[in-house]
């Protein structure tokens, strides 16, 4: 590490990706939304035309622990961020609005005795949005692919997250007339879904707050969202 070569594996590393290697992949997937495998592919197809192994896979593995320690620097949680920020979830590694009212870091304090005929100012707003073609086929999954934030990103923890769906239970009808078509939706394209969506809220400023998946199609999911849920994500 102190000579910026990343070990693609902690036991004998035989294999390395510098650090500028990283840096730039980082990058241009999220400029130019490249995939690993093209941007791999560019780098050994020009540089190794003599049949050097395609470290693919490693290359998958070490961006995405990449990725988790640049989130953790960026966050400020390299440094230590929490001790200044005590009301944010410990640990949190997701991107707080800085234009969004915030008790304790942009608000004037005694903001909370405001008269009531003035407390629509200070309104805080999220917005809920849903993708349904995010989904995610049932399928055997690696056993060995753990997630490396667990809930100090934008989706909540594993395990926390599938008590709660218990507690949620079935789902029922959704009467409300504005999401009629809903009730439209072809069923079919939820078949054999692990995961058959996300929602995610966001403020007026379009920056993600929190996200989670959704396991039972559309009509649930509108469901779930008029109840508890949005309180507790
Ligand atoms: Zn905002």
């Amino acid at each position: 590490m102190k000579a910026r070569l990343f070990p693609a594996s902690t036991d004998q590393p035989t294999t390395a990706f510098s650090f500028g290697v990283l840096k730039d992949f980082h990058l241009q997937t999220l400029e130019l939304k490249k995939s690993a495998y093209d941007y791999l592919g560019g780098l050994t197809n020009n540089a190794n035309p003599d049949g050097v192994p395609n470290p693919y896979a490693q290359f998958l593995r070490v961006v995405r622990v990449w990725r988790m320690l640049m989130m953790h620097q960026r966050s400020g949680q390299a440094h230590g961020i929490d001790t200044f920020f005590p009301h944010r979830p410990k640990g949190n590694m997701a991107v707080s609005c800085p234009t969004c009212l915030e008790p304790g870091v942009n608000m004037e304090e005694g903001w909370d005795l405001t008269d009531e005929d003035l407390k629509h100012i200070i309104q805080l707003y999220k917005s809920i949005n849903g993708n349904f073609q995010l989904q995610k086929k049932k399928k055997n999954d690696d056993p060995d692919d753990v997630a490396l934030m667990e809930g100090l990103g934008y989706f909540p923890p594993d395990l926390g997250y599938q008590e709660y769906l218990k507690r949620v239970g079935e789902s029922k009808e959704c009467t409300c007339a504005h999401l009629n078509a809903v009730n439209m939706q072809d069923k079919i394209k939820f078949k054999n879904c692990d995961i058959t969506g996300v929602v995610g809220i966001e403020c007026r400023h379009i920056l993600i707050m929190s996200m989670v998946d959704l396991q039972k199609g559309e009509r649930c999911a509108l469901h779930v969202l008029h109840s508890e849920l949005f309180t507790n994500i």
